[in-house]
């Protein structure tokens, strides 16, 4: 993955090489800070109210007010997408507290830094989608704040790294026995006709993909629940999904190595698969939002 042609960086578009930020940033120092990743279908972004109002909710979540107007952060958004032409993309947005002499408290008067590029939209491979991926379940050891997206990640790094060293595309958390969510996507299962999440809170981050899936069984009047997941179900499941904006809808066919279901992807699979594309091209068209 090649780097960006340019990048916003407070204020200003730049090449990537000429994008410089202090050594003490409390981005880099603390961890102090939130993101977004925002797909971009035709030239437009895809949920982006929904986007932005996630944002909202994690910058108030750490008391840093949002430095854009939701026009304004549009505005960036199209420049960034602009670059690349009409391929798919994903947007990297990322706002920090800002710079200033280490101190755990907050600093008075900083600026927040801003922070955001495009990049083009990598899809899971072909065979991931039409085979279904393997996970593992480990130990959440992650925070009580999961609901801010916030850009310390090193929890979510290190449980990725042990499902990539078992051969495995996610890890699925369990806290005090019950399924929180992937280490970057939600879990749903599917259980006699019925899909399940587990419902939010602060240890899940609300996923917008997460709401779509739910918005679309709604609409088209498939059973779903949001509710604790034990993780014996999981075991027991006819179908389990992991969402994201980027991998959208992945069958997880094998955990921990026992095979789920037929050990295939499942006809509930095939069926949101179908209704999340056909949004996804009535979006391109300039419908839906
Ligand atoms: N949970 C976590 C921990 C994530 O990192 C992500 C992806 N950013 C998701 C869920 C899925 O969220 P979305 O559907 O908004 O991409």
């Amino acid at each position: 993955m090649s780097l960006p042609a340019r990048v916003y960086l407070n204020g200003e578009f730049m090449l990537p090489s000429s994008a410089r930020i202090s050594v003490f940033d409390r981005g880099f120092v603390f961890g102090d800070g939130v993101y977004e990743v925002i797909p971009v279908y035709g030239g437009r972004p895809f949920r982006l109210a929904h986007h932005l109002q996630r944002l909202d909710a994690s910058l108030a979540a750490i008391r840093i007010s949002n430095p854009m107007t939701p026009r304004e952060w549009e505005n960036i958004f199209l420049e960034l997408a602009g670059e690349c032409g009409p391929i798919d993309q994903s947007i990297y947005l990322e706002v920090t507290r800002g710079v200033a002499p280490r101190d755990h408290a907050f600093p008075a008067g900083v600026t927040p830094t801003v922070f955001a590029y495009a990049q083009p939209l990598t899809y899971p491979a072909i065979d991931q989608v039409q085979e279904g991926v393997r996970a593992i379940t480990v130990p959440d050891i992650r925070w009580s704040r999961c609901d801010i997206k916030a850009i310390a990640l090193l929890a979510n790094v290190l449980m990725r790294q042990n499902a990539v060293e078992h051969g495995c595309t996610e890890a699925i958390l369990v806290r005090d026995d019950r399924v929180t969510e992937g280490s970057a996507s939600n879990i749903f299962i599917v259980s006699g006709g019925v899909l399940s999440t587990p419902s939010k809170g602060p240890f899940i981050l609300p996923g917008i993909t997460r709401d779509l899936v739910i918005e679309l069984s709604h609409a088209n009047e498939i059973p779903c629940v949001e509710k604790e997941i034990h993780k014996s179900e999981l075991f027991s499941a006819d179908e389990v999904w992991m969402t994201s904006s980027t991998k959208e809808i992945l069958s997880i066919v094998r955990i921990d190595d026992r095979r789920i279901g037929t050990g295939r992807p499942g006809p509930m699979h095939a069926r949101l698969q179908a209704l999340y594309q056909d949004y996804k091209h009535a979006f391109r068209r300039g419908g839906a939002e």
